[in-house]
């Protein structure tokens, strides 16, 4: 079967292994059942903004038109750092958008995608969040009312543990021992007083399992942007990548509005 549209990143949802749905054009295509098989992506030299549509020749923070990404509020400061977010004093881009993104429930969670790093989300993109990561391993350790005293959190521990995936070391299967547990004690012991409140007692570890066999050993990242006809085997997926040939590795999330024609066997 032939797709063609424009790609954004892929959904999931927690099953064993993730499921993972490919969203193209105005259509959804389930991937799991490719591994193992041939698929072809190729590239139809266009960029459509995922905010407003329109085309443009480079992508601006995963997906943006330039116009989109100084101006829209998914684009804003607040994304990237969430502890400068002032929506809860009434400043943003767009007080509707922060109102519904912003200023509602976050957590801040540890998680092992291969190294220990801290980070946070709005409350409903549990597990979401994880799953992008390539996170095989999570705990939530504190939960807040808005988005910026999350990130003040985060931004304190971040002086303990790093808020980066190592994503060579997650495509590579390589898993740190860590007890979040204790780690998760550990934070709320560095934690100040005035944070320490919102610490959760729910210590439930989630645990995530990705659609891949072998892990590979080496890796080589491909993009449309150097190559046109991107194909091979499709060995597993793991947070957004696509993994070909047990040894390239596809970054969908960072292709978000590119023009793609997809071939699968059925
Ligand atoms: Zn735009």
């Amino acid at each position: 079967m032939k797709y063609q549209g424009n790609i954004i990143k892929m959904k999931s949802s927690l099953a064993e292994p993730v499921e993972y749905v490919l969203p193209i054009g105005d259509k959804h295509i389930a991937l799991n059942k490719f591994i193992h098989q041939k698929i072809i992506l190729t590239y139809l030299h266009q960029i459509n903004c995922i905010s407003c549509g329109n085309k443009t020749n480079k992508s601006f923070g995963q997906g943006f038109c330039y116009t989109c990404f100084t101006e829209s509020p998914q684009a804003s400061e607040c994304v990237l750092h969430p502890d400068k977010c002032k929506a809860h004093l009434g400043i943003s881009r767009d007080q509707e958008w922060a109102n519904d993104h912003c200023l509602q429930p976050h957590v801040v969670y540890l998680a092992v995608s291969s190294n220990l790093k801290v980070g946070i989300t709005r409350k409903t993109q549990i597990p979401t969040r994880w799953i992008d990561q390539g996170a095989s391993r999570a705990i939530i350790v504190a939960e807040t009312p808005n988005r910026h005293i999350a990130g003040t959190i985060e931004k304190f521990l971040m002086q303990f543990y790093s808020d980066k995936t190592s994503w060579q070391g997650m495509l590579k299967g390589k898993i740190e021992q860590i007890n979040l547990h204790s780690e998760k004690e550990k934070a709320y012991h560095y934690l100040p007083n005035e944070l320490k409140q919102y610490c959760t007692s729910d210590n439930n570890i989630s645990e995530i399992h990705f659609p891949v066999d072998q892990y590979p050993t080496k890796i080589s990242s491909l993009s449309f942007d150097k190559s046109e006809k991107i194909e091979g085997i499709l060995t597993g997926i793991k947070g957004q990548y696509l993994l070909l040939d047990n040894s390239f590795v596809l970054n969908i999330r960072k292709h978000n509005g590119y023009l793609i024609e997809i071939e699968t066997p059925e």
